[in-house]
Formats: C-alpha cells, structure tokens, sequence
C-alpha cells in the first residue's frame, strides 16, 4: 500500500476511537482521499454527499485535521469536495454540483437525520424549555396542535437538532408516516436542479413533477434554516406553494429560521403572514449551569470519564465560550480528540494549551478595563474611585466584584490585577475573589447581579 493510503488508515484508526461508531459510519466513512498537495499542505477528500460535507465541516474538520496531521506528520489542512461523477446526460442540469439529489419519486426513509440528534441527548432548561416542549409535543401528535411550528435562535443553539429529534421521534412510533428534513439550501438546489433547461421539455416536466411529489406528499416536512431564501423569489414562491398544500391537508410543518418571523424582512408576505400566525418558539444561549449540563452530557456520550479535572475543564469551556453549543462541543472535541491522540490525561494546563486560540479571542474580547467600566456603571461607582485606596462598602464591594470577574473572565494573573486596580497586592485580588465566591453561594441576588453584569460586559 503506498503511504498515501497507509496514513489514510492511520487517521482514520486514530479517529475511530475518538468518535461514536454511528457518528464514524454516518460522516466520516462516506469520504475519500483524493490527492495530497504538499505545497498547499492541503489534503483533498472527496465525498458524494453533499450534506454529509456540511456536516463533517461543521462538526467534525477539527478533529479529523489533528488525525490527519498525525498521521501524515505533517501539518495538514483538509479540503472536502463533492465527488465530481462522470456526467450522465440527464443530469446535466444548470448546476451540476447538485446532481448528488436523486430526484425520486419514492420518498427514501434516509432523512439525513442524524442519529445523536434526539430528545434524549438534549439538555432542557430555562432558555429552551419552551421550544423543547412544543417540539415534543409536535412529536407525539404531529399535524394536532402547533402547525406549523417555527422555532427561531442564533446559530449554534440547538434547532437542527431539535428538529431532528422530532424527525426520529415520529419514524420511530409510526413508521408509515413519511417525513422529510431539509435544508432550505438543498430545497433551492434541488429546485434549481428539477429545472434543468437542457432536458427535452418532457423530461423537464418528469423533473419537476418529481421534485413537487417529494415535497408535498409527505405527512411531515421540517425545512430547516428559513432565512436561507430570503431575496430568492422563485424558490419562496415553490415553498409557498408547497407550504399551501401541505397545510391545506393538514399536513405538519415544521420550520427553522436564526430570527423571529416578523425580521425575515425580505421574504414574501405571504411566507411571513403565515410564519407569524405560527407556533413560535425561540432558543436562546444557555446559562453557565445548562452549558455545563450541555458538556457534561456529551462526555458521557463520547464515554469520556467525568474525573474532577475533567469538571475543571468543562467549567473553563462554559466559562469562555457562552454562546454557542456547537462552538462548546467543538472546544470539548478538540480537547478529547487531541488527549486521546496525543495519550495524555486532559487536565487544565492540557485544556489551556489546546485551547490557545480560543481562549486568547475571548480573553482579548474581555479586558479589565471593560469589567471595571461594567461594574462601576451597574453599582454607579466612578472609575476614579474603583481604583482609589477608599473602603467604604460602596466602593469597596463593588471593587472586589470587579476582581472577582477580572481573574473568572480573563486569563490575567492576580498580580496583574491587581496592579490594574490602583497598585494592589495579589493577596488582595485573591482575598477577593474568594470572598465573592462565598458569597455568592449564599446570596441569590448577588450570583444575578453578577450574571447581569457579565451579560452587559460581553
Ligand atoms: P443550530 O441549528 O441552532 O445552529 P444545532 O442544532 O446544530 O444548532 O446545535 C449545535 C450543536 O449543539 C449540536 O451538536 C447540538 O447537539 C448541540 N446542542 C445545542 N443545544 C443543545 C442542548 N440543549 N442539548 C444538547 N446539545 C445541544
Ligand atoms: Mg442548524
């Protein structure tokens, strides 16, 4: 075997332990190696999925780059492609890109759903209890209650997932029920491609007849990401026309969109009429206490034992990255990922250095000076004063809040701190921090008031 394949092999080994065997089989397996320019220090794979690369990029190119690195000792970047097919004349449409959507008659049962996308590996809290209850709800009685059902929230925040998980949980209990999830960018493209112009006039009607069968003869149709057709005409006016029959027959609906109905501004009137007469449902970022309930549920699917460093690690993840799950998992990820390739136990230090890049982009977003600007406008204190030897409660408390997030929120040593505070010993900025700790764990009001002020500081 030349090395090109062998260290092909090699990554693929290596990443095998690393990943769920369902997650191996359905992302990674369907990819091929295609050529290696050193130059570039790009590796090109190849795939003839589309949707499969969309997903691979988003969760797993991280992780399948430290493999490939590793196991090529150089390293590398990778480059996934749509395999290129040897053109069949009926599938030269005006986008041949696409042609990896056979366009059937029969509605296949493969859903592109991803398998650990379900209720139950989804952490339910305050900020997405609301979505999760009127998805699982659609669920148990599709088509009975909140149809359609729009659930909206910035990205990474847990709706394709939900989706899917509404997609098993109807195969699941009703396997005649035929259910189909889409992109609105596979919905475009496969639009685009049903109109092929280079088909005699017969096929092209077959072409389209086709493309309407699939989407308005299923029982369930989740379109995920709305906000994708937004300024493409033609295709809202075929969603239009598909929403109008499948709802007309009581049909479910579900949709995703990054923004509430009325802020799709341009999109056809009649989508956002409909939209707002919908069941709404936002996501919003979770709180520090789902995001680790977040973290630590994907350890334990990964199997990753939860020792107290791994607590520890999961905390500073939670700490640095409040946004965005996606971007969560990707941080807890790269960290299994490169202890396990690299055999070494993950602690701190391992996750700091995994993290470099990460944690410097948030530290840099966060400095002293805005904690302190933060802090003194929430307890309506100078910043003259914030840095002042003066010790009255009024200034001083609010000073040592001021600490306590400057050494939580930055990657500044005491020291530092305190020289920023007016010229302050570390024992000071410690003597601090600890003490807002403790006092938190007794004072409700305190740990709100604390979340409020990160908020305004981020
Ligand atoms: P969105 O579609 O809103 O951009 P995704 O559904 O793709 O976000 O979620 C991004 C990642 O975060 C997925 O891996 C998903 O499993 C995970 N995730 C988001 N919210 C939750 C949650 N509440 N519980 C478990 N995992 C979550
Ligand atoms: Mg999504």
């Amino acid at each position: 075997m030349a090395s090109f394949e062998k260290n092909w092999e090699k990554a693929l080994e290596l990443l095998r332990g690393d990943i769920s065997e369902a997650s191996y089989e359905a992302w990674i397996e369907p990819l091929h190696p295609k050529s290696l320019d050193h130059s570039k220090k790009i590796l090109y794979v190849e795939c003839d999925n589309r949707y499969i690369i969309q997903v691979f990029n988003k969760r797993y190119l991280q992780l399948f780059e430290n493999a490939i690195s590793v196991a090529y000792g150089e390293d590398l970047h990778v480059e996934a492609t749509v395999f290129e097919r040897a053109m069949e004349p009926e599938k030269m449409g005006p986008s041949n890109s696409i042609a990896d959507y056979p366009l059937d008659d029969e509605l296949s049962q493969e859903n592109y759903l991803n398998p650990r996308y379900n209720f139950e590996s989804f952490v339910v809290g305050k900020t997405n209890e609301f979505a999760y209850t009127a998805a699982r709800a659609v669920a148990e009685a599709p088509a009975t209650k909140y149809n359609p059902l729009f659930l909206y929230g910035g990205s990474g925040l847990g709706k394709t997932h939900l989706m899917h998980a509404i997609g098993h949980y109807i195969l699941k209990n009703n396997k005649n029920k035929k259910v189909l999830y889409v992109t609105s960018e596979m919905f475009t493209n496969e639009l685009i491609s049903s109109l092929g112009n280079t088909d005699t006039r017969l096929k092209a009607h077959k072409r389209q007849t086709q493309f309407r069968n699939k989407y308005r003869k299923v029982d369930v149709l989740l379109i995920d990401d709305i906000q994708f057709l937004e300024g493409k005409e033609a295709t809202q006016t075929e969603f239009f026309n598909t929403f109008e029959a499948l709802y007309s027959r009581n049909k479910q609906i579900i949709i995703s969109s990054d923004r509430p109905p009325q802020e799709l501004k341009s999109l056809d009137e009649r989508l956002t009429s409909r939209f707002l007469w919908s069941m709404a449902a936002d996501i919003q970022a979770p709180d520090y206490e789902m995001r680790i309930a977040i973290l630590l549920k994907k350890a334990e699917e990964e199997n990753i034992e939860i020792t107290p460093d791994v607590r520890a690690v999961i905390g500073l993840i939670a700490e640095k990255i409040p946004y965005n799950v996606r971007e969560m998992e990707g941080a807890l990820n790269r960290i299994t990922g490169f202890s396990t390739l690299m055999q070494k136990p993950i602690t701190m230090a391992f996750a700091r250095t995994t993290l470099k890049d990460i944690l410097a982009n948030s530290d840099s977003i966060i400095s002293t000076e805005s904690i302190k600007r933060n802090v003194c406008k929430y307890y309506n204190v100078t910043l003259k004063d914030m840095d002042s030897p003066k010790r009255a409660r009024s200034i001083a408390y609010p000073r040592q809040i001021a600490m306590y997030l400057a050494k939580e929120l930055t990657d500044q040593s005491l020291p530092k701190i305190g020289e920023t505070f007016g010229g302050r010993d570390h024992t000071t900025v410690l003597y601090a921090c600890n003490k807002i700790r403790e006092d938190m764990k007794e004072n409700s009001t305190l740990k709100e008031e604390i979340e409020e002020i990160k908020n305004m500081i981020r």
